[in-house]
């Protein structure tokens, strides 16, 4: 008999490139995901579902086995730990990259740097391998903001073009990490529902490598 699989995806830009993944996969929600308020959907399988999250929710609720499965960008599993996940995908999409930057033409900082971030973990973690002891200033979003108010000397935040940096005086200055969405699976999960995660990740995969191809056409 099958068992019941949920899998939690992130709400906002991650979920656009995530549904045709899937729907490569062969699941499919049942109804339109975007205009309902509802955050637990059925899909094309008796068995499957799906649950509409906060990104950063997303390994939580794989870890706690709330769901089985979770799709999440790299950034959000850095910060997150990835205890009590498996990490088997990288599904390649919502590519971009984790930076530090500061105010173009900014001069050094004399004593210690202030950096925020809603990263904390990652930032800590980033300085700390260079040795270096940082105050983190914990902001929920507009990171580019706190440079320019004097809040903190630089940034540690998502950067695709560049383009928010640069309308905001910034610049990029060192690379953290390449980011793009994984697929996350519980460890519990897998070990209890292996029969029938396997044949998800495998059409996943076969999903993502024929999207390779053709985009190397
Ligand atoms: P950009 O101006 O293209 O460099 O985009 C930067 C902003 O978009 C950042 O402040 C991020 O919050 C957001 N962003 C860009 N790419 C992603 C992504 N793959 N995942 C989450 N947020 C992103």
């Amino acid at each position: 008999m099958k068992q019941n699989l949920t899998i939690a995806l992130s709400k906002g830009r991650i979920l656009k490139e995530t549904l045709p993944l899937l729907a490569a996969a062969d699941i499919v929600p049942a109804e339109d995901i975007y205009s309902s308020r509802k955050l637990i959907f059925d899909t094309n399988h008796d068995n499957i579902k799906l649950v509409v999250i906060r990104a950063t929710d997303v390994p939580t609720y794989v870890e706690y086995g709330g769901a089985d499965m979770g799709i999440a960008g790299k950034d959000v599993l850095l910060e997150h730990g990835g205890q009590g996940l498996y990490e088997p995908l990288d599904l390649e999409i919502s590519k971009c990259k984790l930076m530090v930057a500061r105010m173009t033409a900014a001069t050094p900082v004399s004593g210690r740097m202030k950096v925020a971030s809603k990263f904390v973990n990652v930032t800590r973690d980033y300085f700390a391998r260079q040795g270096k002891q940082v105050d983190i200033i914990k902001l929920y979003g507009a990171m580019e903001l706190a440079p320019i108010m004097g809040l903190a000397d630089c940034i540690v935040d998502i950067v695709d073009t560049g383009n928010t940096l640069r309308a905001n005086g910034l610049e990029p200055t060192e690379h953290i990490a390449d980011i793009s969405s994984r697929l996350v699976v519980g460890q519990a999960s897998l070990k209890m529902k292996h029969r029938q995660i396997q044949p998800i990740l495998d059409a996943l995969a076969t999903a993502i490598a024929e999207r390779r191809e053709e985009a190397a056409l």
